[in-house]
């Protein structure tokens, strides 16, 4: 059907010349925009045009193509493929049951157009009803999504911290099996998170054979990207040793050198995957702009040992004077990992230290700062909000410029990156500080997200591919959103299209949710 359309609607080369009368309908005509493909060739004055959910024509001299239903006026502003999250986490969006919600607007005002769902081992096997719910209720952004090693493996052995037999490792295998045969991209992990944490690289190797029988990728949030178990190098050595072993091309999730024990390391962690990728082997990943993480204070600096059995557990160890004494020496530990008080800013809203740093509300309360942490717990029994500064600029960057990584916002409530990572990554980063190109920011935005996940006629400009199209204003293109204020839409994006529904029109919602499901087709013959 899609391509009966095109037929309809794209002239042929000699067009321009035909009178008025005889242009193709079109809906929708962007002119004059500063066009970035979604490739590495500079950007053009050119027209783009839309008719049905593909983009038919780009190129010079659209009004005299086109009669176009609509027409924007682009002049001075960007316009580039619809830009793609690659490692997102919209669940309280896209799961809500609100249909304002989902439309998933903080993705929308950024620009984006598709995000990859699923990740840090979290997607369901179940990917065809989990397709149909999301179509039935309608959504705002194209979703990708992965089968996810927790899901299966929770399904499976529970929170079991030991390896599954051979009959439960057949049971996770054929699962993985189901998720790609319904159509995930890839195998997604979480290797730091517990229940994922206690599986060995075999047993991981073995799963993600699954994947690569299918055409799917590994992505991992991986073991450590710290020095809480093996250590970051060690652990970006496993997920190479995944790839190889399990014959699948590695993608690292929100790459990073987190922690000061770790800080400087992005120089060799670069080096690693620029030596496996000269050996032939497909390794990617994405990245979010920010040097602060987001969490809560309570998993950020309490052994876990102290949160086992939960909140009433913790109080009553805490209550315990020589328990009390072995959870402040290994907060104290964990303090000076994540870069001591001052790397903490307290930021639940309502709270009286919400826009303080750790160290701030110790050295008013007079209190050691882990003292000060463990009153807050105390007090606090909904858990509170941190961000955690804990990665230094020259590693950001170092990893930004890398012609293998790609965007992603790895966005969860209560962090500005939910709301504001790509517009952050333009306007510091490229726009204020040149560490990258405005074509590298939309590059490694698109095109190259939508080759790295082989992203059906996505992430490019071109006559015949879907119309995922935004308008921004190269000036205005900027986060609001920050630590204290983290829900504040971005700014600048004046138009945005979703397989040629208009979602953004003149700066507002449209509360059209033409967002789609878009599925990976595993190789004939390797699904029943
Ligand atoms: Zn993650």
């Amino acid at each position: 059907m899609a391509a009966a359309q095109l037929a309809i609607s794209v002239l042929p080369a000699t067009a321009h010349a035909l009178p008025a009368l005889a242009r193709s309908l079109a809906d929708v005509l962007i002119e004059g925009g500063t066009v970035y493909v979604g490739d590495d060739s500079p950007p053009v004055q050119a027209d783009v045009v839309i008719s049905g959910d593909r983009i038919v024509y780009v190129g010079p001299g659209g009004a005299a193509r086109f009669r176009p239903r609509h027409t924007v006026a682009a002049a001075g502003k960007v316009v580039a493929p619809g830009l793609i999250d690659a490692h997102t986490h919209p669940d309280s969006y896209v799961r809500s049951p609100s249909p304002a919600a989902r439309l998933n607007a903080p993705w929308l005002f950024q620009g984006v157009t598709t995000l990859l769902i699923g990740v840090d081992g979290s997607g369901t096997p179940d990917v065809a009803a989990e397709r149909a719910a999301f179509e039935r209720l309608g959504v705002g952004t194209n979703l990708v999504p992965y089968v996810g090693f927790g899901a299966v493996r929770e399904r499976v052995l529970g929170q079991a911290s030991r390896a599954p037999d051979g009959a439960e490792l057949e049971r996770m295998r054929a699962l993985v099996a189901k998720g790609m045969c319904e159509g995930a991209i890839g195998l997604s992990t979480g290797l730091f998170y517990a229940p994922q944490s206690f599986a060995t690289t075999d047993e991981v190797i073995v799963l993600a054979r699954e994947a690569a029988r299918r055409g799917g990728i590994y992505d991992t949030h991986q073991r450590d990207e710290s020095s809480y178990t093996i250590g970051l190098l060690k652990s970006v050595a496993e997920t190479l040793e995944i790839g190889r072993a399990a014959g699948l091309p590695v993608h690292f999730a929100h790459l990073k050198a987190l922690g000061v024990d770790v800080q400087g390391q992005a120089p060799a962690v670069v080096a690693a995957i620029e030596a496996a990728r000269s050996a032939g082997q497909e390794v990617t990943a994405d990245q979010y702009p920010w040097t602060a993480s987001g969490s809560a204070l309570e998993p950020s600096l309490l052994p876990a040992w102290a949160l086992d059995g939960g909140r009433p557990a913790l109080l009553g160890r805490l209550d315990d004077p020589a328990s009390l004494e072995r959870i402040r020496t290994a907060m104290r530990d964990n303090l000076r990992r994540r870069g001591g008080a001052p790397s903490l800013l307290l930021t639940t809203a309502g709270t009286p230290w919400a826009g303080q740093t750790l160290a701030q509300i110790a050295a008013a309360w007079r209190l050691e700062p882990v003292d000060a942490a463990l009153r807050i717990i105390r007090q606090d029994e909904h858990g509170t909000d941190v961000a955690s500064f804990n990665m230094i600029e020259d590693d950001i960057r170092l990893i930004m410029r890398q012609p293998w990584v790609v965007t992603s916002s790895d966005g969860s409530d209560g962090h500005p990156r939910q709301y504001a990572t790509f517009p952050l990554k333009y306007a510091k980063y490229a726009r204020a500080e040149h560490v990258i190109s405005t074509l590298e920011f939309i590059r490694s935005s698109t095109g190259r997200t939508a080759d790295m996940f082989r992203l059906d006629r996505r992430g490019y400009l071109r006559e015949g591919y879907f119309a995922d199209v935004v308008v921004f204003d190269p000036d205005r293109y900027a986060p609001r959103a920050d630590y204290l204020h983290p829900r504040l839409l971005s700014a600048g994006v004046d138009d945005l299209y979703v397989n040629g529904q208009a979602v953004i029109r003149a700066g507002r919602l449209t509360q059209l949710a033409p967002g789609r499901v878009l599925l990976h087709a595993p190789p004939a013959g390797s699904c029943p």
